[in-house]
């Protein structure tokens, strides 16, 4: 039963948090509020159309959305004839954050918010955007907001009120306050939201952002009632009819964001399933891409009645994309779960992803700059599938994008990799890594630079696990540069290479012998000391053994504990580095304490080239300081 002295009661304390943060924003931009309340209208209408198709006896009228301003009494209202709160309603939506959006939100900004704000104007916006605010953004402009509601089927009325600075009553409506059915919102406006009162403002930002609402929209001032909005879904109407603003601005809604899509997509299937999809790739990465439990972002709706908000019509590798599906075929008069087992329902799934991937393709070719912002935005998502789903590889290998020892700017496609491919190369190389940068300056390219063959550098944690499962493209096998011998002596050295360098070492006697005694200083921390084919201009570096898994794919292994300890690394030589000739003619040298010296160091530096740390730091800083006070002693040339 309600209270009826309407005794007000505590928001939940993240409620508190975050209405402190909206009464005490200093927006210049505060109409997104307008938007939140205009979409929360809209989605009760279509809650009542769902419910209704189980409950014959909850009947509606055509739904519609009324703003109301009241100049007199200085107030924005909202009414719509949709599905309407219960008191318990009223205290779970309206004194909790169930959302996950605007909880992220305040786990972000909720401390030391004020600071948070200090930020310009137009990013705080495009914060509340990402993550959501909804109802609570109505404390923004009013200082006072009442809510007046009646259940669907019920026949009990409440009112909600709160002036957002810690409490709320819940109370019995007076006569006549409370709509037949549904909600009204209204909005004491605050000193400096009084422009809300005009109806011109009002009108430009229905057209701006809520235009394409499936519901109409209303509006009732002094000059009498119009309609904004004709409430027909924009996915319905035919793309000519359709212009570019109107996309965006579905978009925006669909997404609460404000950015524009990187791409629009929007069909009409028929034939085997009859369908209409709307689909976007958004223009950012949305903040929440990489939480595991975030939701499907596809609306489904069967002949226009919006059936689940977050269904998952697409595979999780092409989780980033929005999209709007209705379809004419699938029952209406069964529950969601059901829909969602049925094999139309996994029919149309595959062919939405088909047309997607397509659509994808299409793109990468016709307009490679603005397919390139998609794969730095949404690249390591889309690669998940090429481990995920084994039948989508080759289409997704046609989008795959990389930065390479050649280009390390990026955009190299494997069609372009293999036309770069050089006489007697059997296999794509590439290497694994943290960042780009070192990778590119990695000892391990030297040798494949000098012969002109590319290496793919793959910064993604994902691509670990991808090239650990693909077989190969195009014929040609995956291989790490870093695993195994290099195998690369076939390919012939460029002439053009600076040739000092790269020039055959003349033999060097007892080079054999020196690896042999450098793997007995090393131990076990090496499973051998051998010769490499793959160094130009760095003496030494490390390699996984032909047995052992690639050295990185290794350590994320390892850091996931799914592995025990690393596997041995190959130490491999270059014997043309000077520092290597100048070691081969000291062997036998009386001082055995310096030799060691040079080859610890020599083992930690091709460590660090890795990111990784020296073996035994203490060890490391003594040998290194041994070895600097032996050459600043030296006396001066
Ligand atoms: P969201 O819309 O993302 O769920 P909001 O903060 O905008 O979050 O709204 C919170 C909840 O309050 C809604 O989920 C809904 O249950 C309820 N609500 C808000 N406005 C209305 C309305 N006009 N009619 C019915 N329920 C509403
Ligand atoms: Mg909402």
């Amino acid at each position: 039963m309600p209270d009826a002295a309407g005794q007000s009661q505590a928001f939940q304390a993240d409620v508190a948090k975050l209405l402190h943060l909206m009464v005490h924003s200093v927006y210049s931009d505060r109409d997104i509020f307008l938007r939140e309340l205009l979409s929360n209208a809209a989605d009760a209408c279509e809650q009542l159309r769902y419910v209704a198709l189980a409950d014959s006896a909850l009947a509606f009228s055509p739904f519609a959305v009324r703003i109301s301003i009241d100049k007199d009494a200085q107030t924005l209202a909202f009414e719509d004839n949709g599905i309407g709160m219960s008191q318990q309603d009223l205290t779970d939506h309206l004194g909790t954050i169930a959302r996950s959006g605007t909880r992220a939100f305040l786990d972000r900004f909720g401390n030391g918010a004020e600071e948070a704000w200090g930020a310009d104007a137009r990013e705080k916006l495009e914060l509340i955007g990402q993550f959501g605010i909804g109802f609570y953004s109505a404390f923004m402009v009013a200082d006072r907001v009442d809510v007046f509601t009646r259940r669907a089927g019920a026949t009990e009325a409440f009112h909600w009120s709160s002036d957002g600075r810690g409490t709320f009553s819940i109370q019995p409506p007076a006569q006549g306050e409370a709509p037949v059915q549904g909600t009204r919102v209204v909005l004491h406006l605050n000193e400096e939201s009084k422009n809300y009162l005009e109806p011109g403002r009002i009108e430009r930002l229905v057209h701006e952002h809520s235009s394409a609402l499936a519901v109409p929209i209303e509006l009732v001032e002094e000059k009498g009632a119009r309609r904004l909005t004709d409430g027909v879904a924009l996915w319905t109407k035919p793309k000519a009819a359709i212009n570019l603003d109107e996309y965006t601005n579905f978009y925006q809604s669909l997404g609460g964001v404000f950015d524009e899509p990187a791409l629009t997509m929007h069909w009409h299937a028929e034939g085997r399933h009859d369908y209409t999809v709307l689909a976007f790739v958004p223009g950012s990465r949305p903040f929440d891409l990489f939480d595991s439990s975030r939701p499907g972002r596809a609306k489904l709706y069967v002949r226009h009645v919006l059936i689940k908000e977050d269904a998952e019509i697409v595979p999780r590798w092409l989780r980033f994309v929005r999209l709007v599906i209705d379809s004419a075929d699938l029952p209406l008069n069964v529950s969601r779960e059901t829909i969602q087992e049925s094999p139309v329902f996994a029919s149309i799934k595959k062919a939405v992803t088909n047309r997607v991937l397509q659509e994808l393709t299409k793109l990468a070719e016709s307009d490679k700059e603005k397919f390139a912002k998609i794969w730095e935005h949404f690249g390591s998502v889309l690669k998940e599938g090429l481990y995920e789903d084994p039948e989508k590889r080759d289409a997704l290998f046609g989008l795959a994008r990389f930065a390479t020892s050649a280009h390390s700017a990026g955009g190299r496609g494997l069609k372009d990799y293999m036309e770069g491919l050089q006489t007697n190369q059997t296999a794509i190389y590439y290497l694994l890594g943290e960042d780009l940068a070192r990778l590119s300056a990695s000892p391990q390219l030297e040798g494949f630079r000098a012969r002109g063959i590319e290496v793919l550098l793959l910064p993604d944690p994902v691509d670990a696990f991808w090239v650990a499962t693909a077989v190969g493209f195009d014929g040609k096998p995956f291989k790490s540069v870093t695993q195994g011998a290099a195998d690369i002596n076939s390919i012939p050295l460029k002439e053009n290479l600076d040739a000092g360098a790269a020039e055959e070492a003349p033999p060097v006697a007892g080079l054999a012998t020196l690896y042999a005694l450098m793997k007995q200083v090393l131990g076990e921390a090496v499973e051998a000391v051998r010769v490499s084919d793959r160094l130009s201009s760095s003496p030494a570096c490390l390699v996984a053994s032909d047995r052992g898994p690639d050295r990185r794919l290794e350590r994320i292994l390892a850091e996931s504990g799914r592995l025990g300890p690393a596997s041995k690394p190959v130490l491999e030589i270059n014997p043309a580095h000077p520092l290597i000739r100048a070691l081969a003619a000291r062997i036998g040298a009386p001082d055995k304490g310096k030799f060691e010296d040079i080859v610890w160091l020599l083992f930690d530096e091709a460590r660090l080239m890795e990111g990784e740390k020296p073996a035994d730091a203490p060890h490391f800083a003594a040998r290194l300081t041994r070895i600097l006070l032996d050459a600043a002693s030296q006396p001066a040339p």
